[in-house]
């Protein structure tokens, strides 16, 4: 099975330094490493430069970002064998339009409007320091005994600075299963109340907690749709840190088809033929509030192109 290209997957060679993350004192050099790039980030947005039509990270020089007045410490990201990467927690700045200690960055952008745009490998760049920011600014005190914790290796732990406790955290992240299911020559598509006007999609869930991924795909289709499936199959996954998800895309085949959709979750849905979609029209993207498919960077779209295309079964 093939699909799409995906978006925000990490180029081949890629390489996230875990065997250096220990190392405290480089970890203080990053700082004011002459090859590092830093990519800042504020409140889940990115600094952008270039034209809108064609927006790319804006990374700045490790030594031009304010560590010490912004309380903030490099996270590090990897390196792609050229540049080091780095990214920046600005959340302490109120305002980053005006504060001459970072306005210089460039405009913030949130991810999810210029995520499609960004060339080559810096979705996966930007999604690596969204989520890490995200982990570090929603853990800033210790689940177990509630002291404060402290950013420990290089950003991808935290540890409680409570000597008597000590607990570490780990980013967190949120598995959800995204289910194609077909019924012959159609697919189920259906409308949550939350979606743009117009957007239709496949099903999705969270994993719950002692599920398995095939358990999560029954579960979900049948409490949103009233269907039963089989012939469960993974197809692909996709980092979604929207706030800290991870999407583990599926193909599922109906063994019921009689709809009874969950009025809380769908307010529209049914089963759609491959000729009609294609007929819809050649974008088929959110925008005009007419039937649509969900955005071109997300793995629901991927999975009913690549359906459309024929690489699903
Ligand atoms: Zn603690």
């Amino acid at each position: 099975m093939s699909l799409p290209a995906p978006l925000y997957q990490e180029p081949p060679g890629f390489d996230r330094l875990a065997e250096r993350r220990r190392d405290t004192d480089w970890w203080a050099s990053l700082k004011t490493e002459a090859t590092a790039r830093v990519l800042p980030v504020w409140h889940g947005k990115h600094a952008v430069t270039g034209p809108r039509e064609a927006p790319a990270l804006n990374a700045v020089s490790a030594r031009s970002v304010p560590w010490e007045a912004l309380g903030a410490q490099p996270i590090l990201l990897g390196t792609d064998g050229t540049v080091l990467w780095l990214a920046a927690d600005l959340g302490a700045v109120d305002d980053p339009t005006v504060d001459d200690r970072v306005c210089g960055f460039g405009p913030l952008v949130d991810l999810r409007t210029v995520g499609p745009l960004l060339p080559g490998a810096q979705g996966a760049l930007a999604v690596q320091a969204r989520g890490l920011v995200w982990f570090h600014q929603r853990h800033r005190f210790c689940g177990v005994c509630g002291g404060a914790t402290e950013m420990i290796e290089a950003g991808h732990a935290r540890r409680c600075r409570d000597t008597g406790c000590g607990a570490t955290v780990f980013p967190r992240m949120d598995p959800a299963v995204i289910v194609l299911v077909t019924a012959g020559a159609s697919i189920l598509l259906a409308r949550s109340p939350r979606f743009p006007p117009g957007m239709h999609s496949v099903l999705a869930g969270f994993v719950e907690v002692g599920e398995s991924l095939e358990d999560t795909v029954r579960r979900e289709i049948r409490e949103e749709a009233g269907i039963e499936v089989d012939d469960i199959r993974y197809v692909a996954s996709q980092p979604w840190p929207f706030p800290q998800s991870l999407m583990l895309g599926f193909t599922a085949r109906a063994v019921t088809t009689d709809l009874r959709l969950d009025p809380e979750e769908l307010e529209e849905g049914g089963w759609y033929r491959r000729e009609d979609l294609l007929a819809i029209s050649a974008d088929r993207s959110v925008g005009t509030g007419a039937f649509a498919l969900p955005r071109r960077d997300s793995i629901a779209r991927r999975l009913v192109d690549g359906w459309l295309a024929g690489t699903l079964p």
